[in-house]
Order: structure tokens, then sequence, then C-alpha cells
């Protein structure tokens, strides 16, 4: 093995919680966050209640406060997103309300420099980079699908018109085969491939959300990286491949609120969301038989879920008050499938 990862931790799931920090413009109010531990240790304050009796502890892998920046975040998930060379495969999710930072984390903000690149772009460029300089030996072909799955539906993020291409998926995901064999897949040889591909990626995201008269939030973005090392001296081939998926919201929609296409939107997103907390509990506990068929999101996600597969989820955490209980939900979650 090239990249041995430290494996500390029981089974092959961890949890980041990320809280992001106070945006410039929006009011402090008082922060759920009481403490962060070194070890993973997070307090949450119940802000209706006197502080000792509203006290929450949650212990997850790691804690990430609001001043963690992109970098630091990255280094440590690279040797996870390394393995993926090693023939791993890989699954990278971040999980939280709209506002909570998962689209920062997995992309940046709108147009990211560099500095600010999220997991999606470092990635992708460190797996090219890698892949590179191991030429020697070993030919590596690294190729992209961007898919995103909005109401059951999935739909191609790299073709010229998202809207229109609705895709198929495959019953059952063969180990390192292809979920969704008919999107289609970019190859990746430069730094410059990886800006184009995300930039096209993002562009159709937005541009299907607004055809569909609803918000990019809504939908699951999963961009698949897909590794082929080739030993040129041995002859064998070894395939890995690494899942970045951007989830949807998963705030409570009040059914007494909503009605129509936003009612349906939310039962599918409520729907795919608890399958892929099912499947991961049901990994968790060691359980013989895995709900996958329960979504289309588990579905596309399976071959890097479960078996031999490494499952990493951030539980985005927005500090502010108004959203504790999301907040208590997200984290909620999270304890469940760790
Ligand atoms: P989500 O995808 O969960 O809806 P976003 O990623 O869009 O949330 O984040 C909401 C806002 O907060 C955005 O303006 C984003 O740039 C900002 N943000 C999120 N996380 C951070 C962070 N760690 N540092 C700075 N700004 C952040
Ligand atoms: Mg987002």
């Amino acid at each position: 093995k090239l990249y041995n990862e430290v494996q500390e931790l029981k089974g092959n799931i961890r949890v980041y919680c990320r809280i992001r920090p106070f945006l410039v413009g929006e009011t402090r109010k008082s922060s759920i966050v009481g403490s962060i531990g070194e070890n993973g240790e997070l307090v949450v304050l119940n802000p209706s209640k006197q502080v000792k009796d509203g006290e929450k502890m949650f212990k997850f892998n790691k804690v990430y406060g609001p001043s963690a920046t992109q970098g630091e975040v990255f280094l440590d998930i690279q040797p996870l997103v390394r393995s993926v060379l090693d023939g791993y495969n890989v699954c990278i999710f971040a999980y939280g309300q709209t506002g909570s930072g998962k689209t920062y984390t997995m992309s940046g903000p709108d147009s990211p420099t560099e500095e600010v690149w999220g997991v999606n772009y470092r990635a992708l460029n460190d797996l090219f980079h890698i892949s590179q300089s191991r030429r020697n030996s070993i030919l590596y072909e690294v190729g992209v699908q961007m898919i995103e799955i909005y109401n059951e539906q999935v739909r191609d993020l790299l073709a010229n018109d998202p809207s229109q291409k609705k895709l198929g998926i495959l019953s059952s995901s063969q180990p390192n085969g292809l979920a969704v064999p008919n999107a289609i897949m970019h190859p990746v040889n430069s730094t410059s491939d990886v800006l184009e591909l995300m930039n096209i990626g993002q562009t159709n995201r937005a541009v299907s959300a607004t055809a569909l008269n609803t918000s990019s939030s809504r939908s699951h973005c999963v961009v698949t990286v897909h590794i082929r090392g080739s030993d040129l001296k041995t002859r064998s081939t070894l395939c890995g491949s690494l899942h970045l998926v951007d989830l949807a919201g998963s705030e409570r929609v009040d059914r007494s609120e909503v009605m129509g296409d936003r009612l349906k939107e939310a039962q599918h997103i409520n729907k795919s969301l608890s399958a892929l907390g099912d499947v991961i509990f049901s990994l968790s506990q060691k359980n013989a038989h895995v709900p996958y068929r329960n979504s289309k999101l588990t579905q596309v996600l399976q071959s890097s879920l479960g078996g031999h597969a490494k499952t990493l989820m951030f539980v985005q955490i927005n500090p502010d008050a108004n959203s504790y209980l999301e907040s208590l939900s997200a984290l909620k979650f999270a304890e469940r499938v760790s």
C-alpha cells in the first residue's frame, strides 16, 4: 500500500462536524456552540434554557470550529482521498440544513480562488497530480462524472442540456462499476480540466434548478471520480472511485405551509436522506441486510458504501441560535450513523 491511512477508528465510517462562522452582515445572535474538545467533543447549548440544563454533548471523529480553513480540512482527509489510488472506493458527503456550509465544504464559495477551493477541487487536483508523479510504474487514468438527483430522477450535469438529459441507473452497481453508465465521463489531465469541469457542473446545476423552478439546495449533487491504474510491468489493473456528495438541505419542511411541487420535493428529499441514514446505520451495526434499494441516492452510492469502502460524513452546522432545532436534528442524524 502506498498510502496507509492511520485507522484509529473502529469501522469504515467517520463523522466530522464542521461549524461555519457567522457571516459578514449576519446579525450575531448567540451561538449554540458551547465548547469544542480536542478529540471530537462538541457541547451544544439550547438557547431557550439556562446554560446548565440546556447542554447537550456529542462526540464525533473530529469537530471543526468556525475558523478552520479549507486547507486544514483537506489535509485531514487527504489520506482518505488518496486511498482511491490503492483501489478503495470512498464516499465523502456533506449533510445539513440549507445555509450550513455544505456547498462551501464540498466546492467552496461561488467562483472560488484556489485558497478557498473546497474538497471537490482539491481532491481532483490532488489525485491528478499524484497520478502524474507515479507515471513511471503505473499508468493512471482519471475520469469524472457529475450528476444530480432531483425528485428521484438522475440528471447529467456535464451534458449540454441537463434539464433534458435524464439517466437510468443500474439496478445493482458492481464493485468499481459505473452506477450511472450513461453519464458523460470527462477525463482529467490538468488543473484547468478540473476548473472547467467544476464550472460546467455548477453552472448546469443552477440552470436546471431554475428550469425546474426550485433551488439547487433541493437536489443532491454527486461528483464521481473514477481512477484506473494499470501496472505496466505486471499488467494488472486497479480501479478505485471517489464519490463527493453535496446533499440536498436536510431541513424539515412544514407540511402545513407547502403544497404541490414543493411538498413532493420535500417528500423525496426526506425519503432519500432517511434511506441514506438507514444504509449507513445498518452498515455501522454490521447488519447482514443493507437497504440500498430504497432511494436513487443510495443506489448510486452503493459501491462506495459498505464492503471495503470508506465513508466520511461532514455534518454541517450553522451556529445561529435560530437554527438550534435543525442543528440538533442534523447532529442526531450524524450521531446515529457514527
Ligand atoms: P449550504 O450549501 O449548506 O446551503 P453554503 O455552503 O451555501 O450552505 O453556505 C452558506 C453561506 O455561508 C455561503 O455564503 C458560504 O459561502 C458561507 N460559508 C459556509 N461555510 C463557510 C466557512 N467555513 N467559512 C466562510 N464562509 C462560509
Ligand atoms: Mg448548497
